[in-house]
């Protein structure tokens, strides 16, 4: 790999806020030369982080003390195919979520995950931390639609899970594995990905509530009113408050629903369930909207701290009152919004990021949700994973024993540990 491609003493940050500096950043331009580098670190026991469009809100990608090589895919973005009859796609790590996206739009396909900062995100990383997305509620996270996965493990070995083919038993899922594995057990080189034709229509339907128990009872009504919406989304009104949707008149209300039909008699299904004062919008307007509402959120005090908790759907009216009840405790703003159907919240803690004090209260009260999740019978992530800044979370939510196969399986994959050292550890 020429010179011109590595980079010495980089700082890398994330959507979570938090940064280091890797004391060389290197930008292969092929899988084989991904091998190369894995196959040196290895050798001499140099640790690997693996470096997507970095949106990721654990700080998965910041580096930590230990010396390690940053390896960013950004060069490896081609589409190595493209058979839209056959509704497949073989494409590298690095090619943007909203490449893929475009191109399935123009030939009358659909990919469906969505993650928000698709024009910056990358397929790797996307399959990196599983994501998901408004329209995971009907068509699923992104491990659904990849049907191989083509990865870098150590000591430095090219391999290929699955294929450009939609059906294999064969041997153990580790495609699967790999998916949400963020960067411990291998580097994503290349994904198989498949799609489905594009629904003929796109209709969100927006519904307005007084609280909290009347939003979520609209909620369970679109449950069960016999269609599956393509997203089924919440917003409660504080973040309402601090990103106004542009498309309704007068006030802002308490909570609000967003519930995406894709045909005449589903939008009328949905509507009714909804309740009286729902009303169709454009989509274009208010999907862009939605996708600015964690910005507008983190202005409203310079910073946030925004989790991912996913409770059973019959929890998650509580899930959302006590997020305001843990903010109201720490003195600290709180409010939720998310994929009301996946019971996935952004739980989010507002906070003065020059107020020393009030970050760590926020800290305190994401520490507090963590434990909720637990409680509620949930997880303390629903789509971002554990990154940095959930290390030691998952112990508790799941047994002893089930802790102990994640770290077997991390060490048979990864037997130096220098796959992404010091994240997405599930012990304090
Ligand atoms: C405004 C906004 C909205 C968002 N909305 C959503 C949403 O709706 N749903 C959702 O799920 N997420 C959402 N996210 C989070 C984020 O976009 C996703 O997690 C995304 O999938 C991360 O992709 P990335 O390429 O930026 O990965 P990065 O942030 O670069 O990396 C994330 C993790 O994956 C690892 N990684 C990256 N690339 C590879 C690779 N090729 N091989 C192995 N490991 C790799 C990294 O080491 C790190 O641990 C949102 C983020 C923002 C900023």
């Amino acid at each position: 790999m020429g010179g011109e491609h590595l980079e010495r003493e980089v700082r890398i940050e994330d959507a979570s806020g938090l940064s280091g500096v890797a004391p060389v950043l290197a930008r292969p331009g092929s899988a084989e030369q991904v091998r190369e580098l894995v196959a040196w670190a290895y050798a001499n026991d140099v640790a690997i982080l693996p470096v997507g469009g970095m949106t990721g809100f654990a700080g998965g990608v910041v580096p930590l003390d230990d010396p390690c090589i940053a390896v960013s895919l950004e060069r490896l973005s081609r589409v190595r195919s493209f058979d839209p009859l056959l509704w497949r796609m073989e494409v590298e790590a690095g090619a943007t979520t909203a490449t893929v996206q475009r191109l399935a739009r123009e030939n009358g396909l659909m990919f469906p995950p969505d993650p928000g900062a698709a024009e910056q995100s990358q397929i790797g990383g996307n399959l990196a931390t599983n994501a998901g997305g408004p329209h995971a509620f009907k068509y699923g996270v992104i491990s659904r639609w990849v049907t191989g996965v083509e990865a870098v493990i150590a000591p430095g070995e090219l391999v290929r899970f699955g294929g450009p083919l939609r059906k294999d038993a064969a041997g153990y899922d580790l495609r699967g594995l790999l998916i949400g594995s963020e960067g411990t057990l291998g580097i994503i080189t290349a994904a198989w990905l498949r799609f489905i034709p594009a629904p003929a229509m796109a209709i969100p339907v927006v519904g307005c509530y007084g609280g909290v128990a009347e939003g979520v009872e609209a909620i369970e009504a679109a449950l069960a009113c016999g269609v599956v919406p393509a997203t089924l989304e919440y917003l409660q009104g504080d973040c309402l408050r601090h990103s106004p949707p542009p498309f309704l008149d007068g006030a802002v209300p308490a909570f609000m629903v967003i519930c995406e039909a894709e045909s005449e008699a589903e939008r009328e299904a949905v509507l009714e369930a909804l309740g009286p004062g729902a009303a169709v919008h454009e989509p274009q307007e208010l999907w862009r909207w939605r996708g600015g509402v964690s910005i507008g959120v983190r202005a409203a005090r310079g910073e946030k701290l925004s989790e991912d908790i996913a409770v059973p759907l019959d929890r998650l009216r509580e899930a959302i009152e006590r997020t305001l009840e843990i903010g109201a405790r720490h003195g600290i703003e709180a409010t939720s919004w998310g994929h009301a159907g996946d019971g996935n919240l952004h739980s989010t803690f507002m906070y003065d990021p020059d107020d020393r004090d009030q970050a760590h209260r926020a800290q305190a009260a994401a520490r507090e949700l963590f434990a909720l999740a637990r409680e509620l019978g949930g997880s303390v992530s629903g789509e971002h994973g554990l990154g940095v800044l959930k290390n030691g979370q998952l112990l508790g939510q799941w047994s002893q024993a089930a802790v102990d196969a994640h770290e077997a399986i991390r060490l048979a994959l990864d037997p130096k540990g220098l796959f992404n050292p010091g994240k997405k550890r599930p012990r304090p």
